[in-house]
C-alpha cells in the first residue's frame, strides 16, 4: 500500500445514464429504444444518452445533428431539470443516512467518505451495495459505485462495472490496479492529453510511473505533479461537502475592442455555445443569466435576469443575453463579454454540518 496516505474509505456513486433513465422511468414507452435528452436534430447538444443510443455512438456533448446522423431512429426528449433535481434530492438524502461527508459532483454523482459512518459498518463495499439498493428502491433507478482509498481511484472504479455494478479496489490492489490502467481511464486525462501521452510513449499507468515528476511537469504543466502522484495511489483531496460551484460561465476578451453590436452578437453566440458545453459537461442548469460587459476603459457592467425555470440550452441563454445587451446603453467600445449562469440546480440552500461525533477509533481496514 502506498505510504504518505491517510487511510480512508471512499465511495463514488454515479447514476447510470441519469437524465435518460429518468425519462424512461416516467415514460416506459421510451424503454429499450435509443434515447437522447437535450438538443434536437437541428440545434443544441445531447445532454445525456441511454445505453441503447450509446451503442450507435451517441454521446453527451455531441451535437443533436451528429447524434441523429449516427442513429437515425434516435428519439429526442427535452430535459426536465426540475424533475432531475427532485430525484437527486432523494438520492442525496440516502447518502446522508450513511455519512455527512458527501461531495456532490453533479446531480447524479457524489463522493462519500465512509471511513467513519453512521451505520458503524466497516465494509465500504457492503455499504456501497446497500446504498445502490436503497437508491433503486426509492427511485427505481440504477447506480454504479467505485470503492477505494481515495477519490481518484473510487471515481475511476465506478466506471468499470457500469451499468448497475460496482468495483472495489482494495488497498493492496491499488498499485497493480493503477499500473494496469489504460491512460484514457485516468480521471483528468481527456482526449487531447491522451494523444499527447501516446506520443510520449505513455499508454498505461505503468508507463506513466516511469516518468519523472520534472518530465511530467514540463509536458503537462500543473497537471504533471497530479499525474505523478495519482498513479502512485496518492491523492489526498478530502471529500468536501460544499464543493459545488455557485455559477458556471464563459467569457471572451477580444483582440480588438468591439463597437458594433452586430459583432458583439456574433461573439455572444460563441460564448453561449461554450457555456452550453460547460453546462452539459458538468450536468447543471441554472435560473439566473448574467451578462458581463467590460469596456475598453476597464469599467465593468453586469446585468442579470432570473427565469422561472432551469435552463441549460444555448438558444435560450443567447436570447436572454441578447435582451440584456440591448438593455445596456453602450458607453464605450467593448473589450470583454461574458455570460454566466447561477442559481444552479445543484445548489442546496441548507448548509450541511460535518459530523463531529467521529470518535477516534482503531479502524479495521476492511473494504
Ligand atoms: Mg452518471
Amino acid at each position: 500500500m502506498p505510504n504518505e496516505m491517510p487511510l480512508r474509505k471512499i465511495i463514488h456513486v454515479d447514476m447510470d445514464a441519469f437524465y435518460a433513465s429518468v425519462e424512461e422511468l416516467d415514460n416506459p414507452d421510451l424503454k429499450g429504444k435509443p434515447l437522447a435528452v437535450g438538443g434536437s436534430e437541428k440545434r443544441g447538444v445531447v445532454s445525456a444518452a441511454n445505453y441503447e443510443a450509446r451503442k450507435f455512438g451517441v454521446r453527451s456533448a455531441m451535437s443533436g445533428f451528429q447524434a441523429k446522423k449516427n442513429c437515425p431512429h434516435l428519439t429526442f426528449v427535452k430535459p426536465r431539470f426540475e424533475r432531475y433535481k427532485e430525484i437527486s434530492k432523494h438520492i442525496r438524502a440516502i447518502f446522508f443516512e450513511y455519512t455527512d461527508l458527501v461531495e456532490p459532483l453533479s446531480l447524479d454523482e457524489a463522493y462519500l467518505d465512509v471511513t467513519v459512518n453512521k451505520k458503524g459498518n466497516p465494509s465500504a463495499t457492503m455499504l456501497a451495495t446497500e446504498i445502490r439498493q436503497r437508491i433503486l428502491e426509492k427511485t427505481g433507478l440504477n447506480a454504479s459505485a467505485g470503492i477505494s482509498i481515495n477519490k481518484f481511484i473510487a471515481k475511476v472504479a465506478s466506471d468499470i462495472n457500469k451499468p448497475n455494478g460496482q468495483k472495489t479496489v482494495n488497498p493492496e490492489e491499488v498499485i497493480p490496479f493503477l499500473e494496469n490502467l489504460d491512460i484514457r481511464k485516468f480521471y483528468g486525462v481527456g482526449k487531447v492529453t491522451a494523444e499527447k501521452m501516446y506520443k510520449l510513449g505513455i499508454f498505461t499507468g505503468k508507463d506513466l510511473k516511469e516518468k519523472s515528476i520534472e518530465f511530467l511537469a514540463d509536458n503537462f504543466g500543473k497537471s504533471g505533479p497530479y499525474y505523478y502522484h495519482v498513479v502512485r495511489g496518492i491523492h489526498n483531496s478530502e471529500v468536501k461537502p460544499h464543493r459545488i460551484p455557485k455559477s458556471v460561465g464563459a467569457e471572451r476578451t477580444f483582440n480588438e475592442n468591439l463597437s458594433s453590436e452586430v459583432f458583439m452578437l456574433e461573439r455572444l453566440e460563441h460564448i453561449a455555445q461554450e457555456l452550453e458545453r460547460r453546462l452539459t459537461k458538468s450536468k447543471v442548469a441554472g435560473k439566473t443569466i448574467t451578462l458581463k460587459i467590460k469596456y475598453s476603459d476597464f469599467t465593468l457592467n453586469t446585468r442579470s435576469k432570473t427565469m422561472p425555470y432551469f435552463i441549460a440550452d444555448k438558444d435560450l441563454i443567447l436570447e436572454t443575453a441578447k435582451d440584456l445587451l440591448y438593455q445596456e446603453e453602450l458607453q464605450n467600445s467593448v473589450r470583454l463579454l461574458g455570460i454566466s449562469l447561477s442559481n444552479l440546480n445543484t445548489e442546496d440552500k441548507k448548509a450541511k454540518k460535518t459530523d463531529d461525533k467521529s470518535i477516534l477509533v482503531q479502524l479495521k481496514f476492511d473494504f
